[in-house]
């Protein structure tokens, strides 16, 4: 009976967690050992990444047949820097970033890292050029030391605990009862939403990726280890092409770019200044959140 259970419980959390946002995707398919829908082309060449690059030119996107979820979107996330995508919930945020990962290909338009279409890549390189920071991380079911050195095989315990310090994760573990060796997940000790953003940093910083897609966390943090993490997350993203979706502005006035999305369309976008200036959507969200943290203070 319980071999009838199981992939059901499986399919639950795999549903739950997309329903939540970005998924892990590469931890996802290592879990579940789904057929993932874009093969590599044949003939596929690693990608060479040189600058990191990010380029979406006219990139049309729909999951299904009758509903368009993505526009033509252009915009490019120069070398290094920082590109922040705001905007309402189901704006199609996440679904840039499951793009960028491959997790899916675009109906038109083409998505360029230094030059190269990512679909005529292997999605082995791409995606071990792109660090991940989700929403909601997945646990394995394992160490917490296990869980961290994920992010690269062959992690040595030393890089395992300097990714932790890294990740200011090193505290809390010195603080469990075995150590890195610590069960966690669902059948060990539960996590925190923080403390499993901490591991996915962690994981992140072990890979060392040249490109991170940042999905902030909302709510499911308190603003203390809201404000902890961000200081964190700014860190691993200098020298590092970053795009970060954004809940709290206040994270991304230093972004190159600022993004508005809504409806899979760009609104607005600039530097925060800029946006401020116009009046627009962007800075009615500003207001909003400033007269939120005011109340709240
Ligand atoms: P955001 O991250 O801005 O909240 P998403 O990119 O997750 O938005 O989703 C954009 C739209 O695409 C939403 O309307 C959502 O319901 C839809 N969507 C997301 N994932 C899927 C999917 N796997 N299949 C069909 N529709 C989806
Ligand atoms: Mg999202």
């Amino acid at each position: 009976l319980m071999q009838l259970f199981r992939p059901l419980d499986l399919l639950g959390m795999v549903y739950r967690t997309i329903c939540q946002g970005l998924v892990d995707m590469d931890a996802m398919f290592k879990l579940i050992d789904t057929k993932q829908e874009v093969v590599d082309k044949p003939g596929a060449k690693p990608l060479q990444v040189s600058d990191g690059t990010v380029r979406f030119e006219n990139v049309v996107f729909n999951y299904d047949d009758d509903r368009k979820i993505l526009h033509g979107l252009d915009f490019e996330v120069p070398a290094d820097g920082t590109l922040a995508i705001v905007g309402p919930s189901g704006a199609g945020k996440s679904t840039i970033a499951r793009l960028l990962f491959r997790f899916y290909d675009p109906q038109d338009g083409r998505i360029l890292i230094d030059g190269q279409d990512i679909a005529e890549v292997t999605q082995h390189s791409l995606r071990g050029a792109i660090g991940i920071v989700p929403q909601d991380s997945v646990l394995f079911n394992d160490s917490i030391g296990y869980n961290i050195g994920y992010g690269r095989e062959g992690a040595t315990q030393a890089e395992i605990e300097e990714a932790a310090r890294g990740a200011a994760l090193d505290g809390f573990i010195a603080k469990l009862p075995d150590g890195y060796d610590t069960q966690v997940g669902e059948r060990g000790l539960k996590l925190s939403g923080g403390e499993k953003q901490r591991v996915a940093i962690a994981r992140t910083l072990l890979k060392n990726p040249p490109i991170l897609i940042l999905d902030e966390a909302t709510s499911a943090l308190d603003s203390r280890t809201e404000d902890e993490i961000q200081a964190t997350l700014a860190k691993i993203s200098e020298r590092r092409t970053t795009l970060i979706i954004a809940h709290r502005l206040s994270t991304i006035t230093h972004a190159d770019e600022i993004i508005v999305l809504n409806e899979g369309r760009i609104a607005e976008r600039g530097s925060h200044r800029q946006l401020l200036v116009k009046r627009g959507l962007y800075a009615d969200m500003w207001k909003r959140q400033a007269e939120d943290q005011r109340e709240k203070a």
